[in-house]
């Protein structure tokens, strides 16, 4: 039985008809009836069909971590590829099929906003995905070094980070007195700065705003990184945006 071939095959066809296809497909693989497939043939197949290994272009690198943030978003969440066997053969090396580049919040952990397993993600995160030299050489070291197409540049609602930013960066521009906070984080919110600016007059919650911004700024930064811009240019390396939503669980992908 060739899976890898077959689902090759099957995500080249969910391109043409949607990428709904592919979550379809799992999640009628894992149905608790079997519905007409064997319970070997269903395990090995979902399996196979939710490994982010086995992609290899960034469209459908991207296309497989949406799958498998609908996935996650709709509750059916499958963890694949933590089994014991896979890690302990990933000792012997890594080939990430994407960097994620995203906030320090707890409830936005990349691997099951994704749905993805170990080895799949090179993950980064600081306050507010903001970064700097020693940051940036971070996220652009698994596209750079490890040939992962594909980076990912994730904001989300109701950054805390963010938030404080646009709170501090206001009162300083109206000059009215900012309340003290304990744990203020002065460098983060001058390195958001430019996002507060970029979002000035931009429509809607001013916070959204500016999270979208800095979204778009830092996917700008990083395609103009000495690292990463040349991998850029020649097609190598894909930077996407997205924001999530921590209500509905989604990712939405920002341009
Ligand atoms: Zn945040």
């Amino acid at each position: 039985m060739h899976l890898r071939g077959s689902r090759r095959k099957l995500i080249t066809g969910a391109g043409a008809v949607g990428a709904g296809a592919i979550a379809v497909f799992a999640l009628d693989a894992c149905s608790a009836d079997g519905s007409g497939m064997g319970g070997e043939d269903a395990a090995a197949q979902t399996a196979d069909v939710l490994s982010l290994k086995d992609f290899d272009s960034a469209a459908d690198i991207w296309d497989a971590m949406l799958d498998g943030n609908q996935r996650w978003a709709d509750g059916g969440a499958v963890h694949p590829d933590t089994d014991v066997a896979l890690r302990e053969s990933l000792a012997e090396g890594q080939e990430p099929r994407a960097a994620v580049f995203t906030c320090v919040d707890s409830r936005v952990a990349p691997e099951f906003v994704f749905d993805t397993g170990i080895g799949d993600l090179m993950v980064t995160r600081t306050a507010g995905n903001v970064y700097d030299p020693l940051v940036s050489e971070s996220v652009s070291y698994g596209p750079a070094a490890l040939e992962a197409p594909l980076l990912v540049v994730l904001g989300h609602q109701k950054c805390g980070a963010v938030t404080a930013a646009h709170e501090a960066l206001l009162a300083a521009e109206e000059g009215t007195e900012l309340e003290e906070h304990e744990y203020a984080l002065p460098e983060t919110v001058e390195a958001l700065r430019a996002a507060y600016e970029a979002s000035k007059g931009e429509s809607g919650d001013p916070v959204d705003a500016m999270i979208k911004a800095n979204v778009l700024l830092t996917v700008q930064a990083l395609k103009e990184h000495p690292n990463l811009a040349e991998l850029v240019a020649d097609g190598e390396l894909t930077v996407v945006g997205g924001v999530y939503s921590l209500e509905t669980g989604l990712v939405t992908e920002v341009a």
